[in-house]
């Protein structure tokens, strides 16, 4: 039975896409192969490479100017990639930190630059906000300003795109990229771990104004070098060809629910569906600011923490699978990435209020 799965990352795949994977598994495009068997440099696999590269320039709508580059290494490469790329080893960079994944991207850079200076810190709030907008102590003449859309684990999603004062606005959009329609002009560079919203974990999108590569400081490894990876079209190394097909899959079905926009007012509905049903209960609990709770990843707790195991296995059995949160903070954690329909989270809600009735 195919469960409801509100897994973090890697993450719920649309059953559409799994299927058409299913069905030309074996024989991919009249190829007599798998498409884990053909080369990255076969006619079939590089017209399912550039499909998947013109779906994402249209559903996102990249301006003409920035490379779509098709990485390896995680988002945790391009913690390092972004200050090799961007910055020298005596530059002055500019971190927000938000939580777990803006300390974790911050703490690389510091591997790789002189100075990090920290624009904004949210421990006050113990990162249950976002910083307001004007208080961002920017530093002058900053390489570039790094910050977290979306923190995946403390559910903080920032409301607006942070002015970076003219240096270019560097972004970790892995757990909120494709969720709703985006600006891309505004940033300098986004990049993601495709395991949540575009695909399956191996591969890592970048997103680069072109003017911001051919500038890695001397010694960056060539497959970290943005320019060096665009010139040969992702192909510099063989990239994870299963996952960048999978990626054009759900692409194309993006496109087929009717792109971004729908995408948004469909996440914004399935949030608030869950936020309301968690405010309106005196047992469960989410601790983030009410006008920057993350509309993909909605961490909560129990009134009784001795509830959890249970909690958990009651919603196994009733096919609502990896609630639990973070195994550094503990408690429930409901990813709603684009794949998750609202009957998902219709049946989740449904499940916590019984589970209150009967436990609370
Ligand atoms: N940044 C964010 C916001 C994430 O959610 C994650 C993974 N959950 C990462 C970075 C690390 O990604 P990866 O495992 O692909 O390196």
């Amino acid at each position: 039975m195919r469960v409801f799965n509100f897994a973090a990352g890697p993450a719920t795949l649309p059953l559409a896409v799994l299927e058409q994977v299913r069905d030309e598994l074996t024989d991919w495009r009249g190829t007599g192969a798998s498409v884990m068997e053909v080369s990255h440099r076969s006619k079939a696999f590089v017209a399912a490479a550039q499909e998947a590269e013109a779906l994402l320039r249209e559903l996102l709508a990249v301006p003409a100017g920035y490379q779509v580059l098709f990485m390896q290494g995680g988002a945790r490469a391009q913690f390092a990639a972004i200050p090799l790329n961007l910055a020298r080893a005596d530059s002055t960079v500019d971190y927000l930190n938000t939580g777990i994944w803006s300390k974790l991207a911050l703490a690389e850079a510091r591997r790789f630059v002189a100075t990090v200076n920290i624009a904004a810190d949210e421990a006050a709030s113990n990162y249950t906000s976002v910083p307001a907008a004007g208080a961002l102590a920017l530093s002058t003449g900053a390489a570039y300003v790094h910050y977290t859309p979306n923190e995946t684990i403390g559910g903080v999603e920032f409301p607006y795109v942070p002015d970076s004062a003219g240096a270019p606005l560097v972004a970790d959009m892995s757990s909120t990229l494709l969720s709703r329609p985006l600006a891309v002009s505004s940033f300098g560079l986004i990049y993601a771990g495709a395991q949540k919203n575009l695909g399956p974990a191996g591969l890592t999108l970048v997103i680069v104004r072109a003017d911001l590569t051919g500038k890695a400081r001397p010694g960056t490894p060539a497959v970290w070098d943005y320019q060096a990876v665009a010139d040969d079209h992702s192909m510099l190394n063989t990239p994870p060809t299963f996952a960048w097909y999978v990626a054009g899959l759900v692409l194309r079905w993006l496109k087929a629910q009717g792109g971004l926009s729908v995408m948004g007012e469909r996440n914004r509905a399935k949030a608030q569906l869950l936020y309301a049903a968690i405010d309106a209960s005196g047992f469960y609990a989410n601790p983030v600011a009410e006008k920057c709770r993350s509309w993909m990843n909605v961490p909560f707790t129990l009134a009784d923490p001795a509830l959890d195991a249970p909690f958990l296995a009651e919603a196994r059995a009733a096919g609502l699978a990896n609630l639990e949160g973070h195994r550094s903070v503990g408690g429930m954690r409901a990813s709603l990435y684009n794949a998750m329909p609202l009957a998902g989270v219709a049946a989740l809600v449904g499940f916590m209020k019984e589970f209150e009735r009967r436990r609370g």
